[in-house]
């Protein structure tokens, strides 16, 4: 009787797949890349603002004259507000990431998820005085509750096609050797500003990008003419 147990284990790989893989768009559509012949790509940057880090990476993006996006957790923000305001007005984009980024956020019922995201949005529009719209949900988990929620809020999902893994992976190499690899235009590069070897990866990366003629732009650029 052991195939009796097949489907509900294909189920279950399903609905795993589903929810952890942030491009399935099963329960959210969330904006991961666009189809383009042009050569552009977004950099994205999860989980600060990080006091040390993410300055680093502000000055490697403002030598290179690039652009990026920043989705800041909201249990960081306090005491970095001037830090995000800087984000802000040297041309990125800054987007809510939750205010907990808490693991066991794809699992808070609705109301719970919904006054974590809220916050967290609240917090950075009182820094920036403008609403903030746009979303990455911790992990890049969707699920139902988190569709409902993007809903009810009225945010725009963003997610990403190209993970570097640099919360793994240590080497500066390897980690933009897997970025180029994985190239292609209109990609969502996503890495994590909090991480002390970011900055030099940044700077790797746009190196690499400059010499296979790959221009940077904003995620919410990608996102309104090209998707
Ligand atoms: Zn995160």
């Amino acid at each position: 009787m052991w195939w009796l147990l097949v489907i509900p284990s294909l189920f279950l790989i399903f609905l795993v797949y589903a929810s952890f893989c942030i491009r399935s768009g099963v329960f959210l559509r969330a904006f991961c890349g666009s189809r383009t012949a042009r050569k552009v790509v977004a950099l994205t940057f999860d989980d600060g603002p990080d006091p040390v880090h993410t300055p680093e990476v502000l000055e490697v993006l403002k030598a290179y004259e690039v652009s990026a996006s920043f989705f800041c957790a909201g249990n960081k923000i306090p005491g970095q507000e001037e830090l995000i305001r800087t984000m802000h007005h040297e041309g990125h984009l800054v987007g809510n990431h939750s205010y907990s980024h808490s693991w066991s956020f794809p699992f808070f019922p609705f109301e719970k998820m919904k006054t974590d995201v809220a916050a967290c949005g609240a917090a950075l529009e009182q820094v920036l005085s403008q609403p903030v719209p746009w979303f990455r949900p911790p992990f890049g988990v969707t699920n139902p509750v988190v569709a409902r929620v993007v809903r009810t809020l009225g945010l725009k999902t963003i997610g990403w096609n190209i993970r570097s893994l640099d919360t793994l992976i240590q080497s500066r190499e390897r980690l933009v050797a897997r970025m180029v690899r994985n190239l292609r235009p209109g990609a969502v590069i996503l890495m994590h500003d909090r991480m002390p070897h970011c900055a030099g990866v940044v700077r790797d990366l746009l190196e690499a990008l400059r010499a296979r003629g790959y221009q940077v732009v904003r995620v919410d650029e990608l996102y309104n003419n090209l998707s």
